[in-house]
Formats: C-alpha cells, structure tokens, sequence
C-alpha cells in the first residue's frame, strides 16, 4: 500500500479505518453541496463519482474544516457513500493487479535475456578462440597437452581400418608333384635328377615338399589358416582362398650352358592389372632377396596355363614359382630350402599385409 492509503491516526491515537475517515468526509462535503442549490435527479447519479475522484486527489493536501456543521446522514447520503468506498477499493485492487502483472513481465523479460545472452556468448567464445594464440595457454598445461597427443591419447586409431586377423585369411601352397597322379595315373615325380657328386638321385617333388612344407609352417606360425595341397588334389576343384600358390621346381636338363634362376607366373587368362599380378611380383621381390636367385622371365605354357589355375574359384589370387634349375642351382635348393621358403612366406606376406616390410 502507498503512504495515502495508509490508515491515519486519530487525535485520541488510536487508529481507525480508512473507510470510516473517507466517510466522514463524505459527510462534510454533502453537507457542503447542501448549501448550494440542490443538484438535478440526473446529474445527482454521476456527482458522487466525480466529486468521490477529486476528494480523494485533495486527501492529503486538503484539510479537514472543523468549523462545518455535521448533520446526520440520511439514508441516501449512506447508501452513496458505500458505493463510492466499493468503488475505491476496486481501483486499488486494480492497481495492484497491476502491478503483479508489471512484476512478472520483469521476470519474463530477465528469463528471455539469459536465453538469449548464454548462446551468443557460447558463439562468440567459439568465434574468438580462432584468433586464440596456443601460447595463451599455461605452460604446464601445454606441456601435459603435448605429452597426451605424443602419447596418442588425442587421436584414437579407428578400430574399424585394423587389418583383417590371419586366422581368417586361408592360403593354399601346392606341392608340386606330390600325392597320386592325376585320374589315378602312375605317380609323377617330376624332374629326377643325380646329385651334384653323381650319386645319389634328386629328384623335384622331394624339393617342392621340402620348400613347401617350410612355408606351411612358416605361414602357420604366423597365425595365417594354411592348406597344404598335392599336386592334383581334390579340394583345388573351385578352391577359394586368399592366396593359391604352387611351387615346383625346373629341369636339371644340361642345355650346354650354365641355365640358373627363378620364374613366377600367374595364370594368362588373369588380366594383367589385377591382383594375381600384384602377388607375383610381391613374390619374385621376396624370393630373389632371400635366394640370391637371378629372376627369368621365359614363361612356358606349363606355368601360364598351369592345371590348377583352371580349377581354382575365379577369384581366388594364384601364382606358380619355378624355385630354380635343378642343375646349376641344385645346391642351395638341396642344402637351404628354408632360405627358399623364406622368400616365398614374406612374398605371401607382401600380398596380405599392407604394412608388411621384411626389413
Ligand atoms: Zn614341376
């Protein structure tokens, strides 16, 4: 409530209403218009308003006249002043209503700004933080920060590029010459050579089995899923793998000259850019490192259409390897087949493993 709305005090202290005061001034100011000529029947219902406004606008200032005479109040005079009190409460009752509702819109509007402010100042950190300079940092900081990136601890390496696991990659190596022949001719050794003091005989199947065994054992300890296959084994009919390879090894036929070296080949009805091409030179690079062989590159008709590329599922990847000449390099392939099969397994491993580097 306003200072003027508070009840006044009586001379005698105590205090009285501020409807029984408003009446007693009613009571003089009929008593004054009793003096002036009485008021028409219809301006006399929008007098009491009007003089009810200005006597409440002059409470304060206006002072009480003690020398009027107070005649009783007629029961008109009653009946008007109780209208006239409803009246004024009902104004103040609006006013206060009034300003309830100034208040919430205060609160509304200071709600509304932070929903505001909070976002902008999230957009404008963002924006400043371009222009940022790293050394604003705290030394300390900076220092733990460089420590957690070296560490890798910033970038974690996305699990789903890790390289397929070996044990789900299957590899077939071919024995050439080994097992039964095929549709069960007599079996086939391949070349059967003497030995370098003419004695004993050699003969290619034993060296095919003991390189390839080798690199069975090799790829397995690897963790790689190996086949080791015959020469004409069943399960080459559509053998889908992700690698196929042969190994066998050439004639210790005398051509009157020194004939020494290695030959890889993959099969001539594979294009030339595909992936068989790939595996074969992941495989000469491998082998000639660890053989020391010189590679050639007089391809026969046995090694490009060679029985198992026909048999093999189209897209599985295959090559043949021709180890070396039986005469002129007979005795690394007899005494280190395990530098041999080396050169194969790390030629695999080329083709496999994107990351592979035998050095
Ligand atoms: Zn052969």
């Amino acid at each position: 409530l306003s200072d003027n709305e508070k009840s006044p005090q009586s001379e005698s202290g105590v205090e009285l209403p501020a409807s029984l005061i408003f009446m007693e001034m009613m009571r003089q100011a009929a008593a004054k218009a009793a003096q002036t000529p009485p008021p028409t029947e219809e301006s006399e219902a929008v007098a009491p308003v009007e003089s009810a406004e200005s006597a409440e606008a002059t409470e304060a200032t206006e002072p009480v006249e003690p020398a009027l005479v107070k005649p009783p109040m007629t029961e008109e005079e009653r009946q008007r002043a109780a209208a006239m009190e409803a009246q004024r409460v009902r104004r103040i009752k609006r006013r206060q209503e009034k300003r309830r509702q100034r208040r919430v819109s205060v609160l509304g509007g200071i709600v509304r700004s932070f929903l505001v402010i909070i976002p902008s100042a999230l957009l404008m950190a963002t924006i400043l933080s371009w222009w940022t300079d790293p050394q604003f940092l705290n030394p300390q900081v900076r220092q733990q920060l460089g420590a957690a990136a070296a560490a890798g601890m910033l970038t974690p390496t996305p699990t789903m590029l890790a390289p397929t696991p070996n044990w789900m990659q299957k590899i077939g190596i071919v024995s050439g010459h080994n097992g039964p022949g095929q549709n069960g001719e007599p079996f086939d050794p391949g070349a059967v050579c003497e030995d370098l003091n003419g004695n004993v005989t050699v003969t290619e199947r034993e060296i095919n089995f003991n390189v390839a065994t080798r690199v069975v054992t090799g790829l397995r300890d690897l963790g790689y899923s190996v086949d080791l296959l015959d020469e004409f084994d069943p399960r080459l009919q559509n053998y889908e793998a992700d690698v196929l390879v042969s190994i066998h090894a050439n004639t210790c036929q005398d051509f009157g000259e020194r004939v020494s070296g290695f030959l890889v080949a993959k099969a001539e009805a594979r294009p030339e850019a595909g992936v068989d091409t790939l595996l074969v030179e992941c495989i000469a690079r491998y082998y000639a490192e660890s053989s020391k062989l010189e590679r050639r590159f007089g391809l026969t008709k046995d090694m490009t259409d060679y029985h198992s590329f026909r048999e093999i599922h189209p897209t599985t990847p295959a090559a043949i390897i021709e180890l070396g000449f039986l005469l002129a390099d007979q005795q690394i392939m007899v005494e280190q087949p395990e530098l041999l099969a080396q050169g194969i397994v790390d030629g695999i491993r080329c083709f496999l493993e994107p990351d592979f580097d035998a050095a």
